[in-house]
């Protein structure tokens, strides 16, 4: 079984910990992605996975192994690891096929099963017609296949990939994520995929660890990061997100701009200060007062842009606090309106970091 456990885990270069205490738990089959922003440490946790780096606290355990310590680092190729590079790493002097077959001429593998797996392999990627072609003479995406059934021949226990879609245009990169969610559906190696882009992870993850300075901020499904996150980082690194700040009035209720907001996620006690988050296109704006009163609050537009699809607004509520909402194009509210604001209660969460 090829879990992948981190315990503790920390990396520091001089006095700062690029990756800080972290402690996560992959089980076998699991395709986790560590999803953040540039600078927070998400290559240093794979390397440290890969065996690249040694920790300087903490381990790291691969089934009931012990590969890291800051005593013993077992070295990458006694890990059954494959990695796959943000820039691929081809040979540019091999075919398609020689690259692929590499790793198992190196482990001395017989002629017939070099063969036999290459033929599986080559149809799994949909790489059959290149077989005989250059690196230089493949697109992108196709050097991108390269790389998967080149990590994938040799049956890997654990399978690492950073960034493996950043250097794929817009388009090749949406289809290329179902292509790796395809290729793990059929493999099922334990995968850590390594990422800053939000859409990629939910559609190719099982479990997204969302990381901030060294640490893993929130560890959740797709749809828990999503609908459901508990600190304001992942909020606005997750979807588009308003943060409000204001007081609670009793465990649901808080005051904000001179309304009081239903409100829920974290409990709250009274007198609390408290940050509600709120996706752009959850919030309703119209020029009349609504009739329910519940949940509403007065603002001003600041900017309005017609985006085609859409209206984008910016307005700002008699505190000062400045919001961002996304509507339908019906409604053209020109700058300097006062209009009404609805936050409807199950879409405002309190957060509790
Ligand atoms: P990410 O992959 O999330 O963009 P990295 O893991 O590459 O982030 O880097 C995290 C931080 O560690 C960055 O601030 C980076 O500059 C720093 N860092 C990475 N490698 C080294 C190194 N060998 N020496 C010193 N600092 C490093
Ligand atoms: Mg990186």
């Amino acid at each position: 079984m090829a879990s992948v456990e981190l315990r503790g885990l920390t990396k520091r270069f001089g006095s700062l910990a690029v990756v800080d205490n972290v402690s996560l738990r992959i089980d076998h089959g699991q395709l986790v992605c560590l999803l953040g922003p540039s600078g927070c440490g998400k290559t240093t946790t794979l390397r440290l996975i890969a065996g690249f780096l040694e920790p300087s606290d903490g381990e790291i355990h691969v089934g009931d192994r012990l590969v890291s310590s800051k005593a013993k680092t077992l070295p990458p190729e006694q890990r059954k690891m494959s990695m796959i590079f943000q820039s691929y790493a081809l040979w540019p002097h091999m075919t398609v096929t020689e690259n692929i077959v590499y790793g198992l001429r190196l482990r001395k593998i017989d002629r017939a099963t070099i063969a036999r797996k290459l033929e599986v392999i080559l149809k799994a990627t949909k790489l059959e017609i290149l077989a005989q072609r250059y690196p230089g003479e493949l697109s992108g995406g196709q050097q991108q296949r390269v790389a998967l059934a080149r990590a994938l021949i040799v049956e890997p226990e654990t399978l690492l990939l950073d960034e493996p879609l950043s250097n794929l245009d817009a388009n090749l990169r949406e289809e290329m994520r179902f292509e790796i969610r395809r290729l793990h559906d059929e493999y099922r190696y334990t995968t850590v995929y390594v990422t800053h882009d939000q859409s990629e992870a939910m559609t190719t993850a099982d479990l997204i660890a969302v990381m901030n300075a060294g640490k893993i901020d929130q560890l959740g499904t797709p749809e828990d990061i999503y609908d459901r996150p508990q600190s304001e980082f992942v909020a606005r690194f997750i979807g588009a997100s308003n943060v409000i700040k204001g007081t609670a009035r009793d465990d649901t209720h808080i005051s904000f701009a001179g309304a009081t907001l239903q409100v829920v996620g974290a409990k709250l006690a009274p007198g609390q200060s408290t940050v509600v988050a709120i996706r752009q296109h959850d919030i309703q704006l119209s020029i009349q007062a609504p009739q329910n009163r519940q949940n509403a609050v007065k603002a001003t537009v600041t900017r309005q842009v017609f985006l085609g699809a859409s209206r984008d607004y910016m307005v700002e509520t008699p505190d000062g606090t400045t919001l961002r909402i996304v509507t339908s194009t019906e409604t053209a509210v020109p700058r300097g309106t006062e209009v009404w604001l609805t936050l409807p209660p199950e879409r405002c969460r309190a957060l509790s970091r």
